[in-house]
């Protein structure tokens, strides 16, 4: 086997599982722009003034609220507070398939769903029943009582040509928050899921980092993007999602106890069962401690590193404080410190034309990543090329597809790096990177889901 083809083969088995990584980046940086107009909508629209008030509070103190209702609770944690393992099992059992145990057992589901459910349930446990008192003890641990309607409200679905799933999730206080299933092949979905409402890193080829950021999630509220996916794949047949990639709204680690623990929770046995091989969280990196941030996260962790020069990513990244030679140490001694079979990291390039594409940048990142490389036992490290995509409010310009994959083989093959370029996916419902169109899209169409919803 030649060792292009060699290349080649490695790439394909290391990139695929996080190649949804890289997808979801690019919605998410779509959702960023939607979410300001829709959040805001939503603000003066829907909620009540109290409602108002708390979520202006929350952004004026920039509080996340530290709510932790069943969906954010372990089987351990969620058997204390319902009396029993057996009721925290069927009620995670239900959640994991995005369904909501007050619907199940509340006598309020159709008889022939109610069917269909139990049938998905562990055979032990299709024929458990939980009383009103358990389901009261439950619905206490949500401020509004429940998942559905309570954490959160699915307001519109987007569903493009190649079954890209857009979510739009109403929270509690009214701001919205993105979600995306992305296909593959019809086989496998990855899930972008949004950590922050906005951000304050303020990328500037990135539509959310001009919005600002308006709160981070509560765990509930992320671990609850997993639920309303769950529910949706099932109701329009989508397969089964098995990726998660952190790259929706947000920046990971200014939120990161929240997704730190809702990366264990999506990836423990008996919940949300996922690999943490397959769950990537992506952060741009502030600090050089933002790392080290997501030790204890059963995860890959992704850097959004666009230039390896100061003065570039300087420019592109303004809030950067520090130099890209600390920000990878920074990297280096997080992944010292994880687990020999959690050392894989991804490098993204969101390539802009004419001002990050040439093959000198794809040469100095090269440089870049070999110091990683040689500086970390067991380090797998990937590079997601990310072609841009246009924004309305900033000019910079998609490169071509030959600059890309110029680039993309540069590194491949004259610096034998496994690097890969994203294939953008739903174009058509603003549901790729850069595209964050959701509240313009939102006004013109019907308030009623193009996906079937319920
Ligand atoms: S870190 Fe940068 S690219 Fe990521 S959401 Fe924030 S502003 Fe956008």
């Amino acid at each position: 086997m030649t060792r292009r083809r060699r290349i080649d083969r490695f790439v394909l088995l290391l990139a695929w599982p996080l190649l949804s990584s890289v997808k979801a980046f690019t919605l998410l940086s779509n959702q960023r722009s939607s979410l300001e107009r829709s959040s805001n909508d939503a603000l003066k629209s829907s909620a009540s003034i109290t409602e108002k008030e708390d979520a202006l509070n929350a952004e004026k103190e920039n509080v996340t609220p530290n709510r932790l209702g069943g969906i954010s609770l372990s089987l351990e944690e969620l058997s204390e507070a319902l009396g029993g393992m057996g009721r925290a099992k069927i009620c995670w059992d239900l959640y994991s398939i995005g369904v909501d145990p007050d619907d199940y057992f509340g006598g309020t589901m159709a008889e022939s769903d109610r069917e269909e459910f139990c049938k998905m349930l562990p055979s032990c446990r299709r024929t458990q029943n939980l009383s009103s008192k358990t389901l009261e003890r439950l619905a206490s641990l949500y401020p509004q009582g429940r998942v559905e309607g309570g954490v959160a409200s699915l307001s519109l679905i987007s569903i493009s040509e190649d079954l890209t799933t857009k979510l739009l999730l109403k929270l509690a206080d009214g701001l919205e928050v993105e979600t995306v299933i992305i296909p593959w092949e019809g086989v496998r979905s990855t899930l972008c899921i949004s950590s922050q409402v906005g951000c304050s890193q303020g990328c500037k080829f990135c539509a959310t980092g001009r919005m600002g950021k308006l709160r981070s999630l509560t765990c509930d509220e992320i671990v609850a993007q997993m639920f309303f996916a769950k529910k949706i794949a099932r109701l329009n047949n989508l397969p089964k999602i098995t990726n998660i990639v952190f790259m929706g709204l947000g920046e990971p680690s200014d939120n990161a106890d929240n997704v730190v623990r809702a990366t264990q929770l999506l990836t423990s046995r008996g919940l949300f069962q996922l690999s943490a091989s397959k769950t990537v969280v992506s952060t741009v990196a502030p600090t050089p401690d933002s790392f080290g941030l997501f030790q204890k996260a059963p995860c890959v962790l992704a850097w959004s590193v666009h230039a390896v020069n100061d003065a570039l990513r300087k420019r592109l990244v303004p809030t950067t404080n520090y130099s890209m030679r600390e920000l990878r140490q920074g990297l280096i001694d997080a992944l010292n410190a994880r687990p020999l079979n959690l050392r894989t990291v991804m490098l993204e390039v969101v390539l802009l034309k004419g001002v990050n594409d040439d093959l000198d940048h794809a040469d100095e990142l090269a440089a870049f990543s070999q110091v990683i490389i040689d500086s970390v036992e067991a380090c797998k490290l990937v590079i997601n090329v990310i072609p841009y995509n246009p924004i309305d409010v900033v000019s910079f310009e998609k490169p071509s597809k030959e600059a890309c994959t110029a680039f993309q083989q540069r590194l491949q093959y004259e610096h034998g790096l496994y690097a890969f370029v994203r294939v953008t996916r739903g174009d058509d419902e603003s549901a790729a990177c850069g595209q964050l169109t959701t509240t313009a899209k939102r006004e013109k169409q019907s308030s009623q889901p193009k996906g079937r919803a319920s």
